[in-house]
């Protein structure tokens, strides 16, 4: 099948996919309290494009946003988001005071942080992260006590609001993994500690994706979903069939194609060589554009209703695929990913070829693909 004209390689979103997800993870997680929905936006909407999700998902009724920076928040705002948007991840000379001008909230891991954003005055609203296990972010268990004082100081003091507490797990795509039970029970004492120190955030929230589907007593206020809002599973082998639907094709235009014989090597170093007469075509995508190098010898394109294994290296603009003998047009569509419901390629499937996850292989496809939602 030729495809309609359109650009040599493209990111097409199905926005109706991500409010599809989005209300699918509402439902979820509405079942024995009213657990509101955080959707995770950073990173450029895990590449599906951070403003058009945004809509989307408040379209669907995501409560909350959520982003790694402040540039990411003021993004959003800028876009016109005005609702709940929690950002988490600031550096040394961020811009707090934008942040609190535009209501984005924030979030403090240490004492020096809860300082500098009570400095800047306006009633920042602030919530604080507390490291149950993951020794990323957050206050570790030791500096809890001091936090808490702190913040609840400076709360009384009408400087900063304390509107969250919340941390983030280590396994939760693993069920099994004892980490799971155990960052939970250390957040509740953080829980109890802060109410001790006279804290009572509106949201308390652990649950990312995996946890909010698989982990109900995680829920506690809110949950943080990413990669299940763009459709994806978020651990692959455990999660219930749940009819989410992966937001994002990438597709491009064949080149060429030409036959090629037995003893033929394909691409740098000839890391595969014909053992039969065949055929292969040029896919103008390469790493350059996000294709993982990984791919070469191990993913697969679409085309012509089959699946067409790469050959060879992945180059910086293009990949060799084999074509078993045939000789599709120049233009012809080639998927890179999509769905899956017309037998395609997903983006767990590149993610089990290349030994990665389907969150990096969404979100770092890019370069020089055109990008639109539909
Ligand atoms: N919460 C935080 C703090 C994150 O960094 C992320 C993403 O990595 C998420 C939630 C969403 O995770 P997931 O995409 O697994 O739902």
């Amino acid at each position: 099948m030729t495809g309609p004209a359109s650009p040599r390689a493209e990111i097409v979103v199905d926005l109706a996919a991500i409010r599809h997800n989005v209300r699918v993870l509402r439902d979820l997680v509405q079942v024995d309290a009213p657990v509101q929905l955080m959707v995770v936006v950073k990173a450029d909407g895990y590449g599906h494009g951070m403003v058009e999700v945004a809509e989307a998902a408040r379209d669907a009724g995501a409560d909350w946003l959520g982003v790694a920076t402040i540039d990411e928040a003021l993004a959003l705002r800028a876009a016109g988001d005005r609702g709940h948007l929690l950002c988490w991840l600031s550096a040394p000379g961020d811009d707090f005071a934008a942040a609190v001008a535009a209501g984005v909230e924030v979030t403090a891991y240490t004492v020096a942080e809860l300082e500098e954003i009570a400095a800047v005055g306006g009633g920042a609203r602030v919530q604080l992260k507390v490291d149950t296990g993951l020794s990323r972010g957050g206050a570790p268990r030791a500096d809890w006590r001091d936090l808490f004082a702190v913040a609840s100081e400076l709360e009384h003091a009408g400087r900063i609001t304390v509107t969250g507490i919340w941390s983030h797990f280590v396994a939760s795509d693993e069920p099994a993994h004892p980490m799971n039970d155990a960052q939970e029970a250390a957040f509740r004492e953080a829980l109890d500690l802060a109410a001790g120190a006279g804290l009572d955030p509106e949201v308390t929230h652990l649950a990312n994706s995996a946890a909010a589907i698989l982990r109900p007593s995680s829920h506690f206020d809110l949950v943080r979903c990413g990669i299940a809002a763009y459709g994806l599973d978020p651990a692959p082998g455990e999660t219930p069939r749940l009819g989410l639907r992966p937001a994002m094709t990438a597709r491009a235009r064949l080149v060429m194609s030409k036959p090629i014989t037995a003893g033929d090597g394909v691409s740098y170093g000839h890391t595969w060589v014909a053992d039969h007469d065949t055929s292969v075509g040029l896919v103008p995508a390469g790493y350059g554009d996000g294709v993982p190098r990984a791919a070469g010898n191990s993913a697969s394109v679409w085309v012509d209703d089959s699946r067409r294994p790469i050959r060879g290296r992945v180059c910086m603009d293009q990949v060799v695929v084999d074509l078993h003998g045939e000789l599709p047009p120049p233009g012809t569509e080639v998927v890179l990913f999509g769905p899956g419901d017309r037998g395609e390629p997903t983006a767990q499937d590149w993610a089990e070829a290349v030994g990665t996850i389907s969150y990096e292989i969404v979100t770092r496809i890019g370069g020089r693909f055109e990008r639109r939602h539909t």
